[in-house]
């Protein structure tokens, strides 16, 4: 689907997979004008398609496009256009309880412009792919590695949006922690190095005393969906949820960490290390609050559980 800037979208058309055509001077592969989303389609075991909560993706992406001066499609256009490409693709998506279909959304400033400037075009196009457990090992308790030099995202910056450029940085971090035998890293605050802010694709959430806190949204953590969903959730099952800030050290003291996101869900985090310190969480995996509100939602998400909060457009 395409856009000239100051113009309306035009039509869409669903095409086989395959390579695009960009000019080289492309605004998206010399500015980084570019964003994307991430949202599943499930499968149910009565033969129901489920998207969860595509219009709040939608919304993001609004977000995104107003940070990066691009237009995005409307909510409608949007949920629309997602739901045409699962359907076209319907023999992709798994089986109940096997996977889901990943749907990668992406925005690009696809016009050629020389000079620094917003692309006279864009291009919204959306792609799919089954997939399975983001980390090995399914809900199995992940080690991070705090990160206390490079960091992902600085006030004022982009971190609060899903920009492409966002992750060029993550990946000589997550790679290297990954060579050492982490599972992924663990990003602080840019300007006081002490307060954790995200993981490479998830947030983060740390549980004392049975209270639940996670980094306030400050313009440097992605809002994520998943974190969002997970907190009107735990708060519905009477836990006191703080948005805060969180330092390294509540991280290190706490009975249990666990990160949300579309693709790891909720996923226990079974140690964190920071320096040479390394601290091993004992309510890690099943039993803890990461569990419960991991069953809680993707019973929401596999129509298993009757949708309540309304998080679920079923497709067929
Ligand atoms: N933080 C970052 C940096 C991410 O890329 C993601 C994945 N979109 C998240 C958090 C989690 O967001 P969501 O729950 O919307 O998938």
């Amino acid at each position: 689907m395409k856009c000239e800037r100051g113009e309306e979208w035009q039509k869409g058309e669903l095409r086989p997979y395959g390579n695009l055509e960009l000019s080289p001077s492309a605004a998206v592969l010399n500015y980084g004008q570019g964003l994307f989303e991430g949202l599943k389609a499930y499968r149910t075991s009565d033969g129901r398609i489920l998207l969860f909560r595509p219009e709040e993706n939608a919304l993001r992406m609004l977000d995104g496009a107003d940070r990066l001066s691009m237009p995005a499609p409307p909510v409608d256009v949007f949920v629309n256009a997602v739901k045409q490409t699962v359907l076209a693709n319907e023999r992709w998506i798994p089986p109940a309880g096997k996977g889901s279909l990943y749907i990668r959304p992406l925005l690009l400033g696809s016009g050629a412009v020389l000079g620094l400037a917003p692309a006279p075009e864009y291009s919204f196009i959306i792609y799919v792919s089954p997939v399975g457990n983001y980390f090995k090992g399914g809900l199995a308790p992940i080690d991070l590695k705090v990160d206390d030099y490079y960091h992902r995202a600085a006030p004022g910056g982009t971190g609060g949006v899903k920009t492409i450029g966002n992750y060029a940085p993550v990946l000589k971090t997550q790679l290297s922690a990954k060579g050492k035998g982490y599972s992924d890293v663990l990003y602080l605050d840019a300007v006081e190095n002490k307060y954790v802010e995200e993981v490479s694709s998830c947030n983060i959430f740390i549980v004392k005393d049975n209270k639940i806190s996670t980094p306030e949204l400050r313009g440097t953590i992605l809002p994520g969906i998943t974190r969002k969903s997970i907190i009107e959730l735990a708060r519905n099952f009477g836990y006191e949820v703080e948005e805060r800030l969180v330092s390294v050290d509540d991280v290190m003291g706490a009975d249990e960490v666990f990160c949300t996101g579309t693709a790891v869900v909720v996923n226990p985090v079974g140690s964190v290390t920071y320096d040479d310190k390394r601290v091993k969480y004992k309510n890690a995996g099943l039993g803890g609050v990461a569990q419960q509100l991991y069953t809680a939602l993707t019973d929401i998400q596999m129509g298993k559980a009757e949708d309540k909060l309304g998080w679920v457009v079923q497709l067929a």
